[in-house]
């Protein structure tokens, strides 16, 4: 099965996407997990990417469009996948199309900008392992420490407050037209994020069953 987690920043894609890689033992591909690690590793189109990404602008469809083809030729791939962050723009889901790549379907985990905001403001994650956490929400066991592989805990700098802004103004200029674009081809559910993830995680699992 090959699927689509669309939503703003911060509606909770990559929680929702670990619970199906778990339920369903298909791979996460994270287009954003991918950028942030090209940037640390310092190769070119982690250069290229990280001054937009820092401004929380989009990273250029042809980067992204390239690492995502190559990530999806892996071999952990081929029984289905995930996809986490990607399409982000009206030409990635028409470029994906072209690769000839069958979504079964496209899941919309829509939350507010209001709680967007709130949520993000509180976000730590861990540079080290990328696992996120949320000081009101989600708190790791020890403050500022990660629970998995015991690194420090930061904001990352697109959780700014300015910058959370300019990526909910990108989210609702270029990514959300992707919801006509799926659902014209029948493939669009929708799962209202709840305020409790084991709740919203029941939803997103039957929506993806159903
Ligand atoms: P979030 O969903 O929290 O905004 P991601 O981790 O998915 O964050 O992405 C972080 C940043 O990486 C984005 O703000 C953007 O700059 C870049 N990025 C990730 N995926 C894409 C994509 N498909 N197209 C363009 N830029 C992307
Ligand atoms: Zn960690």
């Amino acid at each position: 099965m090959n699927l689509i987690l669309l939503g703003a920043p911060g509606a909770g894609k990559g929680t929702q996407a670990e619970v199906i890689c778990n339920e369903l033992k298909i791979p996460t591909i994270s287009t954003g997990n991918m950028l942030r690690a090209a940037v640390k590793a310092g190769t070119e189109y982690g250069l290229k990417a990280k001054a937009a990404m820092d401004a929380g602008d989009l990273v250029s469809d042809d980067i992204v469009i390239g690492i995502l083809k190559d990530r999806i030729k892996e071999p952990d791939a081929q029984n289905g996948f995930i996809l986490d962050g990607f399409p982000r723009t009206v030409p990635q889901a028409e470029a994906l199309d072209a690769m000839g790549v069958q979504i079964d379907k496209v899941v919309e985990i829509f939350v507010p900008d209001e709680t967007i905001k709130q949520r993000l403001s509180g976000r730590r994650v861990c540079l080290d392992c990328g696992a996120t956490y949320h000081v009101d929400f989600k708190p790791s066991k020890v403050e500022g420490v990660c629970d998995a592989c015991g690194h420090e805990l930061v904001i990352r700098k697109d959780d700014q407050p300015e910058t959370v802004l300019s990526r909910l103004k990108t989210y609702h200029e270029q990514t959300a037209p992707l919801k006509d674009y799926y659902e014209a081809q029948g493939k669009l559910v929708t799962v209202e994020g709840q305020e409790n993830v084991e709740d919203t995680s029941r939803l997103t699992l039957a929506a993806v069953k159903g």
